[in-house]
């Protein structure tokens, strides 16, 4: 899922969990963007060489994306969170984010460019309910529509979730 759709989801997680808290808050709509922070930086890479975005990303780059995308990394969080508070908001926000791009994934023909979802292991895992790439990306990467439905749709579910949890 595109960033601004994890942002969304921080939201609504920070406003369910540390409702009183606004550091907290903060962090976990941190940690929800902070996988995709690769992606973005490629993205602006891309743009700045006047290239397609993603259209040939470097292997450092999916080197990275495997390693903010694993299971096994984001437990290591989750072990942290364990011993001490200001782990728990990078733990939440984190794991929710690869959860959801996990299960957004499905389509064996982006297989190619999936994220090795238990990173460093190696086999990987597919848990995908739907496809949301197939909206908003190239079939051979490249970046197709910023706004796709899908994500618009979950964005804005989002925002009224994270509004009315607020009011009650
Ligand atoms: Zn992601």
């Amino acid at each position: 899922m595109q960033p601004y759709v994890h942002a969304a989801v921080g939201l609504v997680l920070a406003e369910a969990f540390f409702p009183d808290d606004l550091g907290l808050q903060f962090g976990v709509v941190a940690a929800s963007v902070l996988p995709d922070v690769p992606t973005a930086v490629e993205y602006v890479k891309d743009v700045l060489r006047k290239e397609k975005p993603f259209e040939k990303p470097s292997r450092l780059f999916f080197l990275v994306q495997d390693i903010t995308h694993s299971f096994v990394v984001w437990a290591i969080f989750a072990l942290a969170a364990l011993l001490h508070l200001v782990f728990l908001p990078l733990f939440v926000g984190g794991f929710v984010h690869i959860l959801i791009d996990w299960l957004s994934h499905k389509n064996e023909k982006y297989k190619a460019e999936d994220p090795r979802w238990i990173w460093p292991l190696p086999w990987n895992i597919y848990g995908g309910l739907f496809e949301y790439r197939e909206w908003s990306w190239e079939r051979t990467q490249g970046l197709k529509r910023f706004f796709s439905p899908i994500e618009v749709g979950i964005t804005i579910a989002c925002i009224l979730i994270f509004v009315l949890l607020g009011i009650f």
